[in-house]
This record gives structure tokens, sequence and C-alpha cells, in this order.
């Protein structure tokens, strides 16, 4: 039976043999990181040695890393009102673009009449216009924006916005899930006061995630409170061996980067082209700067829920727009908030590729399309 061919990397990723060789070197640990015995200054070190990578990798200090049990529940840290920049005003309102990961949506601490929804252009890029007219008129405001979206692999003006955003007093987040390892993200560039990471993402474990946080960015509200781990910001007992494995996997992820966004915008061009030879094919946001990875197209008459099935049958796992825990296809909000038509958004399907990738999965992949496409398409 010909191998699988995996171009889902959007939803998760591999986990790298670095960061396995971490996690199981930490499983040998007896001690929790809080204890002052021996034991416990050995887990403590696997953290701090995890924590101090990932600062350095995103220019951060390590001591505003705060380590989480995902991408979501550092988005959820963030969200906090009550958070303080160096004006020393606190942020009583949250603005979110329309194409955030659902876990942003969800608008964290604020109460649902204080958060706002910042519109974006066909091409899936946040509107900026629209960002300064909802800043000027009300209170301070917390912006929650993505530095690339996880569907289209769209590529949103993270620094243009940051200076918006100060300019009018408020605060920066920037949901940089999917954007870390594939394109060059640091805090200060890119002027986030807060930005979370998750680590399944870039071939560390699932289930581990950070919220990091600029100098000088006070009053984060804790969404878990107990012990005093991460510095009174997250309580429980950390999870040693997943931040080990994420500090193993931003490690590598972050050296190899220049190499492997080569090496996927090259494939993905070839993938792309396959597709759009076939009749009537279109590919999402494909006039506006993207991940090197991610390509998410469309044809006329075309249903996501056949498509994704009959790529598997051919031994390719692709996804629908988003992932949806459910397993079940939803017309995608961001396709939505995009203004397509919502029979168009549900026949959206998305390959992400990564860094393992070769030419002959590409080649599968398009032959599965060839043939899906041609019998879909008449169908
Ligand atoms: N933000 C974005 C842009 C994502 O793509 C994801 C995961 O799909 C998340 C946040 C959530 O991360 P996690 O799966 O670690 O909760």
């Amino acid at each position: 039976m010909p191998m699988r061919v995996y171009l889902d990397w959007n939803a998760t990723t591999p986990l790298r043999a670095e960061a396995r060789s971490a996690m199981l070197r930490a499983y040998e640990l007896i001690g929790n990181p809080s204890s002052i015995h021996a034991e416990g200054r050995e887990a403590r070190r696997l953290v701090e040695d995890a924590r101090a990578t990932l600062a350095t990798s995103v220019g951060a200090l390590p001591r505003n890393v705060v380590f989480t049990s995902s991408g979501t529940e550092a988005n959820a840290l963030a969200l906090s009102p009550g958070l303080r920049g160096p004006s020393g005003r606190p942020v009583e309102r949250l603005l979110v673009s329309a194409i955030e990961h659902a876990s942003v949506l969800a608008g964290g601490r604020f109460p649902a009449d204080k958060i706002g929804q910042i519109r974006v252009t066909r091409s899936g890029v946040i509107d900026l216009d629209h960002v300064k007219a909802l800043l000027s008129d009300g209170p301070p405001a917390l912006v929650s924006i993505m530095a690339a979206n996880n569907e289209t692999g769209a590529l949103q003006p993270v620094a243009e916005a940051a200076g918006i955003v100060h300019g009018a007093g408020g605060l920066l987040h920037v949901d940089a899930v999917q954007a870390l390892g594939k394109i060059p993200f640091e805090i200060k560039t890119m002027g986030a006061d807060l930005a979370t990471f998750s680590a399944h993402k870039i071939g560390g474990p699932k289930g581990i995630g950070a919220l990091v946080v600029a100098e000088g960015v006070a009053g984060l509200e804790p969404v878990l409170r107990g012990g005093g781990q991460e510095l009174n910001r997250r309580a429980g007992t950390e999870n040693v061996a997943g931040i080990a494995g994420f500090g193993a996997a931003v490690r590598v992820a972050v050296q190899a980067l220049t190499e492997d966004a080569e090496r996927m915008a090259t494939l993905r061009d070839h993938l792309e082209n396959g597709i759009r030879a076939v009749a009537g094919a279109m590919v999402f946001s494909d006039d506006v700067k993207r991940l090197p990875n991610t390509v998410l197209f469309t044809a006329p008459g075309f249903k996501a829920e056949t498509a994704v099935i009959g790529f598997d049958l051919e031994g390719v796992a692709v996804s629908s727009g988003s992932a949806c825990s459910s397993g079940k296809v939803q017309p995608s909000h961001v396709l939505s908030a995009m203004g397509y038509d919502p029979t168009v958004a549900q026949g959206a399907v998305r390959l992400s590729l990564g860094w393992s990738t070769e030419p002959d999965d590409i080649n599968r992949a398009l032959e599965a399309w060839r043939k899906l496409g041609n019998t879909l398409l008449k169908g």
C-alpha cells in the first residue's frame, strides 16, 4: 500500500525527533519544578531552559513567558480586561478581527457588549482604516489580530496595526500560532504587547502553549488561580515534558526557518499551479502575502466534505477550511468575513505543507486532485 501523504500541517504537525528526545528525558525526572530539593531543581532547569529558548526566539525576556496548556488557553489569558500599558490606563474594551481563531472570537474575560469586530478585505486582510475608526471613538482598547490566518495563510499587517493601536493608547495582542516557524516573528519588530504560541504547530507536543508579554505590560488577570506558578499568572504544576518538547521544537523550527520556508514555498507554488489547471479552480487570498505553506482553494460546485473524504480515500490528508473538533464541516467564518457566499465557503479545501513535505507528496496530491476535480466537477 502506498504511504499516506499528510498535507494538514496547519491543523497539527508531527512531533520532531528533537522534541521527542527532550520529552523522553523529561519523563525520566521525578521532581516537581516547584520543589526545592535536587529532583525539583532538575525539573525546574528543563522548564527554565525551554522558557529561555522561546524568549530568545521571539525577542522577549524569559520572565515574560507564561506557559499554558494550549494556544487556546494563552489566547484566553491574553484577553484580560485590566491590562495596562505604559500610560497606566487599563483597557476597557476589546477589538478582534473577524477572521480570528475561535478562541479569540470568544473574547476571553471581556463582556459581550465590550467586544467589537474589525472588518477584513475580500483578500482576507484586516482593514486598517476600520481599526482606526473603531479606535477613534471610545476608551482604550485591547486589539487582537493574528499574524497569519490558519485557513487562507494570509499575513496580517501587524506592525502597521501596532502603530495605530499604540497611537490611540491601546494594547495589541497577536495570535502568532500559525506564524511561528513559518515567517520571522519577534514581538518587538511586530509591536506586539502580548503574543500567543502553540507547540504542536511547530513540531512540539499537543497540549502546550505560551503567552509572551512585552516588558512594561501589566495587569494580566490569571484564568487559573491557585499555586503561584508562572509568577502567579498561571496556576498548576507545569507540564515539564510538554514544555521541554516545546523548547526543543522552537529551537529547531526557528533555526531551520529560512530553509524550510523556501522549500515549502517552491512546493506550494507547484501545488497551486496544478490545482488551478483543473477548470474553474480558484485559490483564496492569492493576491496578498501568505504563509509559504498554505493553499485554500475551491472550484464551482465543489463540496469540501466530499472532497476531504475523496482525498482521504486517495491517501492524502487535507482539511476543509478550518479543522473542526466535531469532525463536521462548518461553513468557514473566515471566508464569510471575506464576503464569500456560504456556498463558496462550504467548498473550500485547505492543503498545508510542512518541513518534511517532499515533491512526491505534492505529485500524489495533484494526482488525487485531478481525479477528484474532474469527477466532482462533472457530477
Ligand atoms: N490560534 C490559531 C491561529 C490556531 O490556528 C490555533 C489552532 O488551530 C489556535 C490558536 C489554538 O491553538 P491550540 O490548538 O494549541 O489550542
